[in-house]
């Protein structure tokens, strides 16, 4: 099963995200700042993070940027304001994929997350 992790500080995006992944047969996991994303990157291996970058404790660059530093190549995509197209050239530095716009749309949330794994499908066999 394709494992997904869910970084936001804010707890009822990681719940609506979590539950529209479930019905889409991912297994969902949820980190609501930096330092726990990169404890569940390093315990649970996941194929995909959506990442938030405005979180308190660490932020999702500095999270970028030690999942990286395990040597985790897990298909990182930012979530964030459109006006901070900044910090996404800074996260793409860091080797994220794509990123997405808050507030959420499902079609964009859904045709990203589905293309990169079927991505992820290809790569491993
Ligand atoms: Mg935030």
């Amino acid at each position: 099963m394709m494992k997904l992790l869910v970084v936001d500080d804010e707890v009822d995006v990681c719940d609506f995200v979590r539950k529209f992944f479930r019905e889409r047969n991912f297994e969902v996991k949820i980190a609501h700042d930096g330092r726990g994303a990169v404890e569940v990157v390093r315990a649970e291996d996941p194929d995909i993070v959506l990442l938030d970058l405005k979180m308190p404790v660490m932020g999702g660059i500095e999270a970028l940027r030690e999942i990286r530093e395990l040597g985790k190549t897990c298909k990182v995509v930012i979530v964030t304001a459109l006006e901070d197209m900044a910090s996404v050239d800074e996260a793409r530095s860091f080797g994220a994929v794509d990123y997405i716009t808050k507030p959420l749309l499902l079609e964009q949330l859904e045709r990203t997350v589905l293309t990169l794994a079927e991505q992820v499908r290809t790569e491993t066999c």
